[in-house]
C-alpha cells in the first residue's frame, strides 16, 4: 500500500507525485481518464507572476526560479519560454485597474512595470488599435500544459511512482490510522489522501462530508493555422477580454476571458467561437484572417475568492486539498507541488502556502480577495 494516495493526475498530481518520490514516500496517483486529460491539458499555458493577488506572487516567484530547469530535470520538453507577459488596457476603467495591479506587486522584487502605447507596439507588432497601455513582466512567459503535465507524469513513475489511468476513486473512507478509497480496480489505503481532482475535487470533499466552496467554470480556447514568429509574451486584453499567445509551432492560441458557469464542460461551441473570434479581432486584428484548425473546451475550477484551496482539512487530519486553482494552476504548480510534498513528509505547513488555508472560509476567516471580478 502507498504512503499516499493522490486523486487526480493533472499537473498537480503528477509533480507532486514527482516530488513526493525525492521525499521518499510511496505514492499512487489515480487518474479517472488519462494524465492531463482535464484543465492540464487544455489551459493557454501563462506561466506568470505579474497580475496575482499578493499571496500568490512569493509561490509564482518561486515556480519561475523552478520552470526554467524542467526540461533537463524531467528529460522532457515542456516548450517552456520566458519571454513576458502583457496585461493590455485602453479604458479608464482597464488603466486604472493596470495601476492597481502594479500598487498591489509594491514590496516584491518583481520586475513588473506599465508600459505606454509607443512601447507596446514594439513588443506585440499585433496590437489593436483600441490598446493604450500594459503591465509587463519581460521574465514571465508560457509553456504547453499538456507536454509539461506529461512530463512531470514521466519523469514521477521513472522515480517509481505508480500513476493508475482509467482509475476513478469513487468514494473516500475514514478508517483508523487514515483513509480508504475505492476504486473500480479494488480499494487502496494510505495515511495521507491529497484531492487535487481539479473539477472533481468538490465531489472527492463531499464523499468526506466537507464542502469546498468551488464552482466550474468553462472556457473554449482556439487554435490557428501555424504562422512566422510574430509575437514572444503571453498576451491579456482586458477591454475586450481575450488571451492569446503563439506556440513554439507557430500556432495562435486565442480565447474569451469570460467564463462560462453554466455549460461547465469540455464541449466546443460554435457559438462561443464566434463570440470568442469577435474578441480577440476586436483587440487584435491581425484575427480576422487567420484560418481556425481546431479548438477544445476546458473546466476551471474557481474558488469563491478565485485563489488557489492548499491544506489539510479542518477536522480531517491527513485529507490534503489543492484545487480551486481558479485559472491559475498551471504556473504555479511545481512550487506548490514542491511545497506540499515536503509538508506531507515533514508535517510542517510552510509559511508560503498559509493564506491558502480553508480556515479563510470559516466563520471567523476573512474573504477579501476579489477585487474585480475576474479569475485571470
Ligand atoms: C482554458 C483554460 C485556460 C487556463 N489558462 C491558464 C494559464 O494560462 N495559466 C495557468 O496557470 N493556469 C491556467 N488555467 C488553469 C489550469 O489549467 C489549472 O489551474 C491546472 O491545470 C490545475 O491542475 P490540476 O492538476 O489541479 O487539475 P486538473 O488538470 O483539472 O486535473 C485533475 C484531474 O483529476 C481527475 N479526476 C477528477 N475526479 C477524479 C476522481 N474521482 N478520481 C480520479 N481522478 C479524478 C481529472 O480527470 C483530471 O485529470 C487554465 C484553465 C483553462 C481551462
Amino acid at each position: 500500500m502507498p504512503d499516499v494516495i493522490v486523486i487526480g493526475g493533472g499537473v498537480q498530481g503528477c509533480a507532486l507525485a514527482y516530488y513526493l518520490r525525492a521525499e521518499g514516500r510511496a505514492v499512487t496517483v489515480l487518474e479517472r481518464r488519462g494524465v492531463g486529460d482535464a484543465g492540464s491539458g487544455r489551459n493557454t499555458g501563462g506561466v506568470r507572476q505579474q497580475g496575482r493577488v499578493r499571496p500568490e506572487i512569493p509561490l509564482a516567484m518561486e515556480a519561475l526560479e523552478l520552470w526554467p530547469h524542467l526540461d533537463a530535470e524531467l528529460a522532457a520538453p515542456t516548450e517552456y519560454t520566458r519571454r513576458g507577459n502583457l496585461l493590455i488596457g485602453g479604458s479608464d476603467e482597464q488603466l486604472a485597474r493596470i495601476e492597481n495591479r502594479l500598487a498591489r506587486q509594491e514590496g516584491f522584487d518583481l520586475d513588473s512595470r506599465i508600459v505606454e502605447r509607443r512601447e507596446l507596439e514594439q513588443l506585440l507588432p499585433i496590437v489593436g488599435p483600441t490598446a493604450k497601455a500594459a503591465l509587463y513582466c519581460p521574465h514571465d512567459g508560457h509553456a504547453n500544459p499538456l507536454l509539461s503535465t506529461l512530463a512531470f507524469a514521466g519523469a514521477a513513475r521513472r522515480r517509481g511512482a505508480e500513476i493508475l489511468e482509467g482509475t476513478p476513486a469513487t468514494g473516500l473512507e475514514r478508517i483508523a490510522y487514515g483513509w480508504r478509497v475505492p476504486t473500480p480496480r479494488g480499494t487502496l489505503e494510505a495515511e495521507v489522501v491529497v484531492n487535487m481532482a481539479g473539477s472533481g475535487a468538490v465531489e472527492v470533499c463531499n464523499w468526506a462530508g466537507f464542502s469546498l466552496p468551488i464552482l466550474n467554470a468553462r472556457v473554449q480556447t482556439m487554435v490557428t493555422e501555424p504562422l512566422p514568429p510574430l509575437f514572444d509574451q503571453f498576451v491579456q486584453d482586458w477591454d475586450h477580454k481575450t488571451f492569446t499567445r503563439q506556440t513554439v509551432s507557430g500556432n495562435l492560441l486565442y480565447g474569451d476571458l469570460t467564463e462560462d458557469y453554466v455549460r461547465s464542460g469540455n464541449e466546443v461551441f460554435g457559438a462561443d467561437a464566434v463570440r470568442a473570434s469577435r474578441k480577440a479581432i476586436a483587440a487584435f486584428p491581425i484575427f480576422a484572417d487567420l484560418t481556425v484548425i481546431r479548438a477544445w473546451g476546458g473546466v476551471l475550477d474557481v474558488s469563491i475568492d478565485q485563489m488557489p484551496i492548499i491544506g489539510e482539512t479542518p477536522g480531517l487530519p491527513g485529507l490534503f486539498v489543492a484545487a480551486g486553482s481558479s485559472g491559475h494552476g498551471f504556473g504555479l504548480a511545481p512550487a506548490v507541488a514542491r511545497r506540499m510534498a515536503r509538508w506531507i513528509a515533514s508535517g510542517q505547513r510552510p509559511d508560503v502556502l498559509e493564506p491558502f488555508g480553508m480556515e479563510r472560509f470559516s466563520a471567523t476567516g476573512t474573504v477579501d480577495n476579489i477585487d474585480d471580478g475576474t479569475a485571470t
